[in-house]
């Protein structure tokens, strides 16, 4: 049997790789899409999802993965759960994962970003047994305990409002003295008496046998030092795009993948979309806008390049 040569093979199963795919299948192009884990990305552990439209009142992540993936398999697109490896350039791609080789006329790379490790003494030790880097996965665990929340941005404010659910108190520390965070998070952590924040402060080693026992922090001020006792610490301090696989697109300094308004990459046939690639507002919608933007042109490259392919 001949190997199929897919028209768009769709490297992510996050908001922009599934609305990439929706729109690659509906064009009638064969349409591969590989997940590494489950699809949804990031957006799966997001308890409430408040600014994408048409949804007043918020729509659960997770619950809004789910319908995306639903939607992508139902106008016929294809999708497997591996890790990609590698891609190749070329007139036909290559994607390589562990257990297969998956050949296409395009690529749209959509496989967003992880977050980042805080990077002090003792993380290490205790990450999955005390660090976590997911409110919604992990909050039951401190019902009644006291946790601390790094970071200053949108992830951090969002998932300490979903822990003082939780928890007895949480703190937040954060290494400026004002916020990241946009405004209407800010306005409706203050509603929740149980968490606090310390500002100009950042942690300098965590400590415990078995399990944490306490965080040492100190303001980068007064370089004052103090112990925070705390039962979990939750890490929001940004993200890292997972260009960790090998091809040749250019990156930014970050390792972002640089693309132009039409999610074009370096190299001719390979596009890229959502929180993956350079750009200013990461956003589900706005990785959904990128995903549709980069499936019509990958369908354009497929047009107007077909004697490529014979
Ligand atoms: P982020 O916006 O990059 O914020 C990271 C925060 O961590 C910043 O406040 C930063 O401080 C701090 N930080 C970075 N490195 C640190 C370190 N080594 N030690 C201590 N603090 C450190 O990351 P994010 O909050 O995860 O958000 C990522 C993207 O997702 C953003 O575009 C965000 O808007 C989006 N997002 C949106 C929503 C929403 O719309 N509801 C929810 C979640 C995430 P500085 O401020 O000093 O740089």
């Amino acid at each position: 049997m001949d190997k199929i040569i897919y028209d768009a093979i769709i490297i992510g199963g996050g908001p922009a790789g599934m609305t990439a795919a929706i729109y690659t299948a509906r064009a009638r192009l064969n349409t591969l899409l590989i997940e590494k884990s489950g699809c949804g990305g990031q957006m799966a552990v997001t308890d409430l999802l408040e600014n994408y439209p048409g949804f007043n009142g918020g729509i659960n992540g997770f619950e809004l993965g789910t319908k995306l993936e639903a939607q992508v398999k139902d106008f016929g697109a294809q999708i497997v759960y591996d890790e990609v490896e590698s891609i190749s350039e070329g007139n036909i791609k290559t994607v390589k994962t562990p257990n297969a080789a998956y050949q296409a006329k395009t690529v749209i790379i959509a496989a967003g970003t992880k977050v980042k490790n805080l990077g002090v003494k003792g993380e290490e030790k205790f990450i999955g047994n005390g660090i976590s880097f997911c409110a919604v996965c992990d909050a039951p665990f401190y019902k009644n305990k006291d946790v601390l929340v790094v970071g200053g941005g949108d992830s951090a404010v969002q998932e300490a409002i979903y822990l003082a659910k939780f928890a007895k108190n949480v703190t937040i520390i954060h290494r400026r003295d004002e916020l990241r965070a946009a405004k209407i998070l800010r306005e409706r952590m203050l509603s929740y008496k149980n968490i606090s924040v310390m500002y100009n402060t950042v942690a300098d080693n965590i400590t415990g046998s078995e399990k944490i026992e306490k965080v040492t922090v100190s303001n980068v001020k007064t370089k004052e030092q103090k112990d925070l006792k705390v039962d979990g610490i939750f890490v929001f301090v940004g993200l890292l795009p997972n260009t960790t696989f090998s091809s040749n697109v250019a990156l930014d300094a970050l390792g972002y993948i640089i693309t132009d308004e039409n999610m074009k990459t370096s190299i001719p046939g390979i596009f890229a979309a959502g929180d993956i690639r350079k750009k200013q507002l990461r956003q589900v919608v706005t990785a959904a806008s990128d995903g549709a933007q980069a499936a019509i042109s990958a369908q354009h490259y497929i047009e107007e390049n077909e004697k490529l392919f014979i």
